[in-house]
């Protein structure tokens, strides 16, 4: 029977001594290297009790022995459920509660801060630190390097992943072999990885982007990842001409072009560059394609289905949208009863698929509310679908403003204030009325060492937006709140501007 994940993308190594990893210090990581601390990991896992179908989490600087930690969940049907570093000691405790971890790895450093949450939740803790080592690693030193690969299917859960939490608090995608697997191939065949290819990785890998799209597609593939600790522009100029793609968040790719010295030279070797995570501006579409004549690849996905859109490797990559429906996977456009809408109109985004997850973890009423019986997944993202078929993302359900009884779409109008001049980008918001129940307010985040107008752009708005779209408001800001992830979080400027029309 075997077990599909761990086969498919780590066992298909196993012996060889090709690169897995460039590491910052300059050494690689041979994927037989890399199999054999994995092994040593199972080990230690089985013997602190935890067996197929426990959860093992971890909150843990990005390094290789990360890396090991899910391989070796795979390898012995342990449940992944990585974390964010970021996360508070409070909020850990949430997460070990919800998932009921049996294994809590966490840094040296924040090991006493943490004890009394693992206490309180009963997992046992242990470290990993950054450089690799801790208490995790010294246990581990005298296990074998070879591990009998516990069987599983398709069907078993490989990893918790918790949603990103820009709408709410953060749910657990309960994600099967099968889930990840499927996207893995479908990936590296569209964006066409093999071996030859060597990806800059400087995402976290307590995220779908980084770990499931980047890792697995390598793992997949048999690409090399040069592996960063954290995004650092400065190391990816200077590594780029090695490499041959990149996947980043739309700040990766603005940060790039905010450096004079970032030319079409460094970008020699790359054959690909893709964005998703959050919105990419259409000015940075083209921007990006003028200095280096790549035009970004931007792909649409989210934790609990892992990719479902991509714009195409050969035919026209449109700024603005997300391409069309990966092969295998059903996206559709459907109001509020799941009643698919006439091509063009705008509505709920709902996808089908071997990608979709199995549901909220210990949330079953939001399972049931969020996944049809139909196997369609309502994303709560609201699009549409061109004529030729690219879907385009509007905005989140959520932050859909109702203004006297009308819809508006804050990322139509957030494409006109873009264009205005002395505005860098910006974010449109529903702040609560006494006569409308909301209006939309306009963010704007001035270029550096400009002033927008903010009258002169009110006045001009008349040409393009009809009336009741206009913002009540606008309002100049340095930047905009945005989370790891380089999402927007509009529910932060929510809270901040809620009594401006009190
Ligand atoms: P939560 O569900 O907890 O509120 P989240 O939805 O931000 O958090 P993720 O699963 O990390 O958590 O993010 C998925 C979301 O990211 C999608 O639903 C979509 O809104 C957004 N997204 C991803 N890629 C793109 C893209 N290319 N363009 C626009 N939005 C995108
Ligand atoms: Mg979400």
């Amino acid at each position: 029977m075997g077990n599909p994940l761990y086969d498919t993308l780590f066992g298909r190594h196993a012996g060889q001594d090709t690169v897995f990893l460039h590491l910052p210090d300059g050494s690689t990581l041979t994927h037989d290297a890399f199999l054999r601390m994995a092994a040593q990991y199972a080990h230690q896992i089985v013997h602190c009790g935890l067996k197929a179908g426990d959860r093992l989490a971890v909150q843990i600087a990005k390094s290789p022995q990360a890396l090991a930690v899910y391989a070796a969940c795979a390898q012995t049907g342990v449940i992944f459920l990585p974390l964010n570093t970021a996360y508070t000691p409070a909020e850990v405790a949430y997460f070990q509660e919800n998932s009921g971890a049996k294994l809590f790895l966490c840094d040296g450093k924040n090991a006493d801060g943490l004890a009394p949450v693992s206490a309180n939740s009963g997992a046992r803790q242990e470290t990993l630190n950054a450089d690799g080592t801790g208490s995790f690693a010294e246990m581990v030193a005298g296990n074998p390097d070879q591990f009998d690969t516990v069987e599983r299917e398709n069907n078993d859960l490989a990893a918790f992943l918790y949603t990103s939490g820009t709408t709410g608090r953060s749910k657990g995608a309960m994600l099967t072999q099968g889930n990840l697997l499927s996207n893995a191939q479908v990936l590296t065949d569209v964006w066409r990885f093999t071996s030859d290819d060597v990806l800059l990785h400087a995402l976290p890998i307590f995220h779908t982007h980084g770990l499931f799209v980047a890792t697995n597609i390598c793992l997949l593939s048999g690409a090399q990842m040069v592996f960063y600790p954290g995004f650092d522009v400065q190391a990816i100029i200077r590594d780029m001409p090695r490499a041959t793609t990149m996947m980043g968040v739309p700040t990766f790719y603005t940060r790039l072009l905010e450096r004079d010295d970032f030319t079409a030279d460094h970008a020699r070797n790359m054959r690909l560059f893709i964005s998703g995570s959050a919105p990419l501006l259409a000015e940075t579409h083209r921007e990006f394609e003028g200095r280096t004549g790549h035009r970004i690849l931007e792909r649409y996905g989210m934790t609990e289905t892992n990719m479902n859109t991509s714009n195409p490797y050969d035919g026209e990559r449109r700024a603005g949208t997300v391409g069309f429906a990966l092969p295998g996977i059903d996206l559709r456009v459907c109001d509020n009863q799941g009643t698919e809408l006439p091509q063009g109109e705008i509505g709920t985004i709902e996808v089908r698929g071997p990608n979709v997850f199995k549901g909220y973890w210990q949330m079953p009423e939001k399972t049931a509310e969020e996944l049809r019986d139909n196997a369609f997944f309502i994303t709560g993202d609201l699009g549409l679908i061109d004529a030729d078929g690219y879907v385009t993302i509007v905005g989140r359900g959520k932050d859909l403003i109702i203004s006297g009884g009308y819809n508006i779409y804050p990322k139509e109008v957030e494409l006109v204030l873009d264009q205005a001049p002395g505005v860098q980008e910006s974010a449109v918001i529903g702040v609560p009325h006494p006569d409308f129940g909301e209006s939309p307010v306009g963010i704007l985040v001035r270029r550096s060492g400009e002033t927008p107008d903010t009258d002169a752009i009110m006045a001009s708005l008349g040409d393009s937006l009809a009336r009741f779209k206009h913002p009540r408001k606008l309002l100049v800001v340095d930047a905009l709140p945005r989370n790891t992830m380089g999402k927007v979080q509009k529910n932060v400027l929510r809270d901040e501007y809620q009594g401006l029309f009190a």
